[in-house]
C-alpha cells in the first residue's frame, strides 16, 4: 500500500476541518510519519474537494491503521488508541480550542457550541453513531428513546483518576478529547462532549479536581450560570458522584416534553409556577423569571424532601424556556430497586428518557427472535442462562404469539414493543410518592 497520499489527506484533512495550520503541516506529518516508522516521505498531489466532502476522519484512519498492522507496528487491541493518536496530532491544542471557542462565544453561544460538537464529530473525539440499535418508543409516556448501545473502550488505569478528569485529556484512549474552559464560577470549570452522544449535544461541565460532587446552593447556581451563559442547552446535577460535575445537552429529552399533570400553588412563592408531571418517576417543574426566588424554592423544597431519610435523593435539571428559568426535580431513592428484565439499575440519563441498553442485548434480540418466529421450539425450563432475566417477558411473548406463524419482522415489533415496557418498568419501580403520598409531602411546604 502507498501510504504517503493516505498521510497527505489526512493533513488536508486537519486544514480543512480542523482549523490546523498550514504552517504546522510539516510538523504534523513527521509526527504521524514517527508514529508510522517511516524515515522518508514523498509529496503527492490530492484532490482537495474530496476532502472536503468528509464528515469523519474514519476512512482515511482505517486506510492508515490497516498499513500499521501489516507492518506489525501495532495491535488490533490498539486500534481505538491508534485512531486517537493520529486525531491528536491534526487537531488544534486544548489551549487553542478554549481560544477559538472562546472568541465565538463572545459573539454567540449557538455558534460557539455548533462550532465544537461539529469539531469533536469531525475529530473523531465522540462517536458520531455509539449505538447497535436504537428506537423511539412511540407508544410510551414521554416517548421513551431506547439504544442498545456499542461496548465503549474506557481508560482504565490508577491514572487518570477517573472517567470525567481532566487528565483524561491527550492520554491513552482520549487523546483527541478537546475540552474548552467556560466562563463559569470561581474554579476552573470545562465542558467536554461525551464520547457517546446518545442524544444531541450529550457532554459535561466538569471541575477541574477531583472532588466529590454534592447537591447544594452553589451546585444549583452552577447550574444557573451554564443555561444562562448557553440558553439552547439544559444542565442537570446529579446527586452523588465521585468527580463534581453537572451533565447536560441540547434543547430537551423526553422527560422535558412531558406534559403538567397537576398545577399546584405556593402560599409563601405565589409567583412561581408549580406543578407535579406526567412521568413515571415522582417529579416536578417550576418555572419563574426571579432566579434568586427560584434557587430559594428549589433549595428549600429540595431540603424538605432529603431530611426525612437519608436515602433519599434528588436530580435537578435547569433550563431556560424564553425568559424563563425552568428547574425540574426528580425524587429518588438509593434504595429503590427495579425488576424490569432489561436492566437492574437506572442512570440518570434513563431517568430522563434515554434508556442505555448493554450490548449483549442486541444478540438477545436477535435469539427471542428465533423463538417467536418457531425457529426454535420455546421452554422457559431450558432457556439459556444469559435469557433467564427476560424469562417472564418471553413467556408473555410466546403466548401473544399463540399458535400463529409470524415473520421476523412481525417478531420484531413484539420484541421491541415488549422492551419498550420493561424501560417503563425500569423508572416506574422508582416511583416514591403515589397520588395522596405526593400532596401529603407538598401539604407539609403550604402548596396545594
Ligand atoms: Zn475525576
Amino acid at each position: 500500500m502507498n501510504i504517503y497520499p493516505v498521510i497527505e489527506k489526512l493533513l488536508i484533512y486537519g486544514e480543512e476541518h480542523l482549523s490546523m495550520d498550514e504552517l504546522d503541516a510539516v510538523y504534523c506529518r513527521n509526527k504521524i510519519l514517527e508514529k508510522l516508522s517511516l524515515k522518508d516521505y514523498e509529496q503527492y498531489e490530492i484532490n482537495v474537494d474530496e476532502i472536503d466532502d468528509m464528515t469523519s476522519p474514519d476512512a482515511l484512519l482505517e486506510q492508515l491503521y490497516q498499513y500499521a498492522l501489516d507492518k506489525a507496528l501495532i495491535k488490533p487491541e490498539n486500534k481505538t488508541e491508534f485512531f486517537q493518536d493520529m486525531m491528536d496530532i491534526v487537531s488544534l491544542r486544548p489551549g487553542q480550542m478554549t481560544d477559538e471557542f472562546g472568541n465565538i462565544l463572545k459573539r454567540s453561544s449557538t455558534k460557539a457550541m455548533s462550532w465544537l460538537t461539529e469539531y469533536c464529530s469531525k475529530n473523531g473525539s465522540v462517536i458520531q453513531n455509539p449505538t447497535l440499535r436504537r428506537w423511539e418508543a412511540k407508544g410510551t409516556k414521554g416517548k421513551l428513546e431506547i439504544n442498545v448501545v456499542k461496548p465503549i473502550e474506557k481508560n482504565n488505569g490508577k491514572y487518570p483518576e477517573c472517567d470525567m478528569c481532566l487528565q483524561n485529556v491527550g492520554f491513552g484512549l482520549t487523546k483527541a478529547t478537546r475540552p474548552v474552559l467556560l466562563p463559569i464560577g470561581d474554579e476552573n470549570n470545562f465542558w467536554i462532549f461525551d464520547k457517546a452522544q446518545y442524544a444531541t449535544g450529550l457532554g459535561k461541565l466538569i471541575c477541574e479536581y477531583h472532588s466529590p460532587a454534592i447537591f447544594d446552593f452553589s451546585s444549583l447556581n452552577y447550574a444557573f450560570d451554564f443555561v444562562e451563559l448557553i440558553p439552547e442547552y439544559f444542565a442537570v446535577l446529579p446527586y452523588k458522584c465521585a468527580h463534581a460535575h453537572l451533565w447536560g445537552g441540547y434543547k430537551t429529552l423526553p422527560f422535558h416534553r412531558t406534559p403538567e399533570l397537576k398545577k399546584v400553588k405556593s402560599k409563601e412563592y405565589p409567583y412561581i409556577n408549580i406543578s407535579i408531571v406526567d412521568w413515571y418517576m415522582s417529579a416536578m417543574r417550576f418555572t419563574c423569571t426571579n432566579r434568586e426566588k427560584l434557587v430559594e424554592f428549589t433549595m428549600k423544597l429540595a431540603k424538605t424532601y432529603l431530611g426525612e431519610d437519608e436515602n433519599r435523593e434528588v436530580i435537578v435539571s435547569v433550563r431556560m424556556i424564553e425568559n424563563k428559568y425552568c428547574v425540574e426535580m426528580i425524587f429518588d431513592n438509593s434504595t429503590s430497586k427495579s425488576k424490569s428484565a432489561v436492566k437492574a439499575e437506572a442512570t440518570d440519563l434513563d431517568k430522563f428518557g434515554i434508556i442505555t441498553l448493554d450490548s449483549a442485548l442486541d444478540n438477545h434480540m436477535t435469539q427471542f427472535d428465533i423463538y417467536l418466529t418457531k425457529e426454535l421450539p420455546f421452554s422457559a425450563e431450558l432457556l439459556p442462562p444469559e435469557l433467564r432475566p427476560y424469562k417472564q417477558m418471553l413467556i408473555k411473548l410466546m403466548k401473544e404469539v399463540g399458535d400463529n406463524k409470524i415473520s421476523s419482522i412481525e417478531a420484531q415489533i413484539d420484541i421491541k414493543d415488549a422492551i419498550n415496557t420493561e424501560s417503563e418498568k425500569l423508572l416506574e419501580d422508582l416511583r416514591v410518592f403515589d397520588d395522596a403520598e405526593f400532596s401529603q409531602f407538598l401539604a407539609k411546604l403550604s402548596i396545594a
